[in-house]
C-alpha cells in the first residue's frame, strides 16, 4: 500500500476538481518564511508536519502562525522532529482559515463486502475512530454506476448541508469517486471537510493508493521511501528482507516458517531483529548475497530456520558456509541452525564442521539463539 502524504494527496485532490486552501509545501524554515513573505502563502497561516501518521493536530505537529517570522518558527519547531517514529523533513504551509464546521467524509474499501464504501459524518475534524458508530453513515457503493445521485443526495441529508453547500458536496462526492477509481485508490479521506465562508473546502486529505496497481501509476511507486537503506538494497535484489527493532536476525524460508520463527522467538523473551525469508531458493549465490546483507544488519545472533522440501538442507549449508566466510570480521554473530528435510543428514553435517551449533528441536535451537543474543554462548 502507498500512502500519500498530506500535500501529495492534496496534488491530487486538485486534479479532481476537490477545493482546497492555499498552500506549498516546503523542506526549510527559510523557504516557509519566502512563501509567506511573496504572498503566495497568505496570512494567517497554518504549517502542518508531512508525515505519514494521523494525529498531528492533537500531537503538537500542527502550527499557526501570523506573521512570516513566526511562520518561520513554526516550520524550524516542526521540521526534524520525530512524529509517531517518523523523522519530519517536509511541511506543509497553508493559509489559516475560519472554520464553521467539520465533516468527516471519505470512500474506502470494504473487503468484507468486496464494495467500495461512502463514509459521512457530521463530526470531523477527530480522528474517525473516536466517533460513535451511531454518528457515521456508511452506504455500500455499486463501482459500476459509482457513488450515484441518491447516495450523493443521502450524504448531504447526513451532514446537514443545503442549497448551494449541497451543491458543493455533490461535486466534491462526484471528485472523490473519480479519484478513487483513477486512482485504484483504496482509501481517499477528506479529515475535515469544513464550511469555511459559506464554502466547503478539504483541510486535510489522506489518500492511499493499491500497490497491485502501482503498475498503471509509476508516478506513486517512486514515493514508496519507507524501507531502510539494506531494505532497498534487498529489494534491488529481489531478496525478502525486513528490518524490525530487535537483535536477533532470522533466516528462514517460506512467509509462514517466517512468521512462526518470529513468534517463538518472540514466546521466548528474544528480539526479532531482521527477517529474511530464503523462499524456495538454494541457490548458492543468492544466499550469499542475502547472508552477507543479514551481516550488515548487524544482529547480535542469527537463527537459521529451514525446511528443505525444493530447498535442500545440504545446498543451502554449502552457502551459509561459503557466505559466512565472506562476513569481515567486525562483523561475525553467532549462528544457530536448525536445519530439517531433505538431505538434513548431510546439512547439518557441513554446518558442524564449519563450527555453526546445529540443533533438532525447535524450541531448544530458539532458546539457543536468544541465549547467545543476550551474550550467553549459544
Ligand atoms: P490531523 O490531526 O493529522 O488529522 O491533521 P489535520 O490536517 O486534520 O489538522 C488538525 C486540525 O488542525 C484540524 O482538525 C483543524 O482543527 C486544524 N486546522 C487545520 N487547518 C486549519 C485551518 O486552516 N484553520 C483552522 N482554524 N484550523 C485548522
Ligand atoms: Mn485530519
Amino acid at each position: 500500500m502507498v500512502k500519500l502524504a498530506e500535500w501529495r494527496g492534496k496534488e491530487v485532490f486538485r486534479k479532481y476538481g476537490i477545493p482546497l486552501p492555499r498552500g506549498h509545501v516546503a523542506r526549510s524554515a527559510n523557504e516557509v518564511e519566502s512563501l509567506v513573505r511573496s504572498g503566495e502563502v497568505p496570512l494567517p497561516c497554518v504549517v502542518k508536519a508531512q508525515v505519514l501518521a494521523g494525529g498531528r493536530g492533537k500531537g503538537g505537529a500542527v502550527k499557526f502562525a501570523n506573521s512570516p517570522e513566526e511562520a518561520r518558527s513554526a516550520a524550524s519547531a516542526i521540521l526534524g522532529l520525530s512524529f509517531k517514529d517518523e523523522t519530519v523533513k517536509e511541511v506543509l504551509a497553508e493559509e489559516k482559515l475560519p472554520i464553521a464546521k467539520e465533516f468527516y467524509l471519505s470512500v474506502a474499501l470494504d473487503r468484507a463486502l468486496r464494495l467500495p464504501i461512502l463514509i459521512a459524518s457530521a463530526q470531523g475534524g477527530v480522528e474517525i475512530e473516536g466517533v460513535a458508530d451511531s454518528a457515521i453513515d456508511t452506504q455500500p457503493v455499486d463501482p459500476f454506476p459509482g457513488i450515484t445521485g441518491y447516495e450523493r443526495r443521502r450524504a448531504a441529508r447526513v451532514l446537514q448541508l443545503t442549497g448551494s453547500l449541497a451543491g458543493e458536496l455533490d461535486s466534491i462526492l462526484r471528485g472523490l469517486w473519480n479519484l478513487f477509481q483513477g486512482e485504484d485508490a483504496e482509501l481517499v479521506e477528506i479529515n475535515p471537510l469544513a464550511v469555511v465562508e459559506g464554502h466547503l473546502l478539504a483541510l486535510d486529505s489522506k489518500v492511499i493508493v493499491e500497490d497491485d496497481a502501482l503498475f498503471r501509476h509509476p508516478e506513486y511507486a517512486e514515493i514508496q521511501d519507507d524501507r531502510t537503506p539494506l531494505e532497498e538494497i534487498a529489494r534491488e535484489k529481489d531478496i525478502a528482507f525486513v528490518q524490525l527493532d530487535g537483535n536477533i536476525g532470522v533466516i528462514a524460508n517460506g512467509a509462514g516458517l517466517t512468521m512462526a520463527t518470529l513468534d517463538v522467538l518472540m514466546e521466548l523473551g528474544g528480539k526479532p531483529g531482521v527477517f529474511l525469508d530464503l523462499g524456495g531458493t538454494d541457490d548458492p549465490k543468492k544466499v550469499t548475497e542475502a547472508f552477507l546483507l543479514m551481516a550488515q544488519a548487524k544482529p547480535r545472533a542469527v537463527f537459521l530456520n529451514i525446511f528443505g522440501g525444493v530447498t535442500r538442507c545440504d545446498t543451502v549449508a554449502k552457502g551459509l558456509v561459503e557466505a559466512m566466510k565472506k562476513v569481515p570480521d567486525g562483523e561475525r554473530f553467532p549462528l544457530i541452525a536448525r536445519i530439517r528435510g531433505n538431505n538434513e543428514a548431510e546439512g547439518i553435517a557441513i554446518l558442524r564442521s564449519a563450527g555453526v551449533t546445529s540443533l533438532r528441536e525447535l524450541e531448544e535451537s530458539a532458546k539457543a539463539a536468544v541465549a547467545a543474543a543476550q551474550g550467553g554462548r549459544p
